[in-house]
């Protein structure tokens, strides 16, 4: 199958591309996004074929169906990725927090966040591509905390590829900034940036338009590559958890096979959502999708309005800092699908000059038919965490949190839910800290130590680890200083 863009094509691209050119350059005519020319029809068959497979062996014939140029046996080492989670014979746990109420467990991967679902297998895949055409990739990355770690651990020692990684010193938590700065392989470089995450973002995106940086890496025979969330490569990835998580529902016993469910969804970025809006095209029984948010709120209100709106405005920092966003890229996707690749070409271009879109009443009643949403402050999301502690028995973190608000003001009770749970509590423990025991701004050494007694859990040995481990990564510089510093590496 090949791949088209979301703002039809300008010519300077081709028509359609592989799978593999559209994730090793991942820019579309016009600025658009690569999305499949078509999606594979699955239905039911397929979800009763797959009752009682393996996680591997329903993602291994959920891929096949999309027809990659990527060999089976590239594929099959990808996947083998999902053994070294937590239980290799069910890499997302789904557990039952309540009647009717589910929690599908993304974070059971090496990094404790949901970005390993789609960057463990990535890794593999980008390499092989990599290796086969015989070229060199810089990747660069930008991260507010979880993307890099996630990113670090999947590009390790794999061949053909280098990695940079660039982090707000202090803006990251004890544990996000440890796991980077930890890292311990020749082809890895992380870089502290004096300045907030906004400032290593946009050193980023400079760079990666910057004809000199490209041609010094020429001359090294790198070419630069990006593994940021709206590369469909791992998108691809982030479908079948959903699909799997549903017939986790049915092998519990929970739902009749066919039975529509909701899907509940923290959303930043929208990549978990899109995949759950795949899945749901491609024949699983979803009832809704709900999209939850914190007090960025901007996807809460295009769903509630049909008006994308950030005029004015800038991201507020939160207990879920993973999801302050203002430009949720992935949402692109949905409005190719919806509305085809004039309209959402001009929809993005209003966002892109006025930073704004309206939607007209037709294609917002067209939005609602799949999507439903709100959005969680922060005080609120603590109080889910304490409430669905005390009375659930269930420990969740910040972000998960922000699902229990939508559910309880959107979801109809006697409908199962699926909330999709993004990170461990080890990730967030200060916040977590706080709304269990009251404890004020600890350190998140102490923190864990306060949930673990608390809440009776283990940290895990990973996280403990953390704290005993040598700094390998040791570079904080200026902003100014990036460019030269990455050169002096490569
Ligand atoms: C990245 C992330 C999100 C947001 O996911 P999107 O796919 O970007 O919407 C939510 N929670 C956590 C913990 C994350 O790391």
């Amino acid at each position: 199958m090949n791949f088209i863009q979301t703002r039809g094509c300008d010519d300077t691209q081709p028509q359609s591309v592989t799978f593999s050119q559209a994730i090793l350059s991942p820019i579309a005519s016009f600025g658009g996004l690569y999305v499949p020319e078509t999606l594979p029809e699955l239905g039911m068959e397929f979800l009763n074929k797959h009752l009682n497979s393996s996680y591997r062996a329903l993602a291994s014939d959920m891929l096949s169906r999309f027809e990659i140029d990527i060999d089976q046996s590239v594929i099959d080492e990808a996947l083998s990725l999902y053994d070294n989670f937590d239980d290799s014979s069910n890499p997302v746990p789904v557990v039952k927090v309540k009647e009717n109420l589910y929690v599908s467990e993304l974070y059971h991967g090496p990094t404790r966040a949901f970005k390993d679902m789609a960057l463990q297998p990535f890794g593999v895949v980008l390499s092989s591509i990599a290796q086969k055409n015989n070229e060199n990739y810089l990747i660069l990355a930008a991260t507010s905390g979880d993307t890099g770690p996630a990113a670090l651990e999947t590009f390790k020692n794999r061949d053909n590829v280098q990695v940079v990684c660039l982090y707000p010193d202090g803006g990251t938590s004890d544990v996000q900034r440890l796991q980077m700065v930890t890292e311990d392989a020749s082809n890895l470089k992380v870089i502290g940036i004096n300045g907030v995450f906004d400032d290593a973002q946009s050193a980023l995106k400079r760079l990666l338009a910057s004809d000199d940086f490209k041609s010094a890496l020429k001359e090294k025979h790198i070419s630069l590559s990006a593994a940021n969330s709206v590369n469909f490569g791992r998108i691809i990835f982030q479908i079948i958890y959903h699909i799997h998580s549903y017939l986790e529902l049915v092998r519990q016993g929970a739902t009749t096979m066919g039975e529509k469910v909701y899907l509940n969804v923290p959303s930043g970025n929208f990549g978990n959502a899109l995949g759950g809006y795949y899945a749901m095209k491609m024949g699983l029984p979803v009832l809704k999708i709900i999209i939850s948010s914190n007090e960025n709120n901007v996807l809460t209100r295009l769903i509630q309005t049909g008006k994308y709106d950030i005029r004015g405005e800038s991201v507020v920092g939160t207990t879920s800092p993973a999801m302050d966003i203002l430009k949720s890229s992935n949402v692109e996707r949905v409005l190719f699908d919806m509305f085809a690749e004039v309209r959402t070409k001009e929809l993005m271009q209003d966002l892109e000059q006025k930073d704004v879109y309206e939607l007209s009443a037709d294609e917002l009643a067209k939005l609602q038919e799949v999507f439903d949403a709100d959005f969680c402050n922060g005080d609120e999301g603590k109080k889910y965490i304490k409430d669905t502690f005390v009375n659930d028995s269930y420990l969740m973190d910040p972000h998960t949190a922000t699902c229990f608000k939508s559910y309880e003001s959107i979801s109809n009770p006697d409908v199962k839910t699926i909330v999709y749970s993004t990170a461990e509590w080890t990730k967030f423990s200060p916040v977590i800290a706080n709304a269990l025991t009251g404890e004020i701004d600890a350190e998140d050494l102490v923190a864990l130590e306060s949930i673990a007694k608390e809440a009776n859990v283990k940290i895990p040995l990973m996280i403990q680890e953390l704290f005993n481990k040598e700094v390998i990564q040791k570079s904080i510089i200026e902003k100014e200083d990036i460019e030269t510093e990455i050169l002096k590496f490569l």
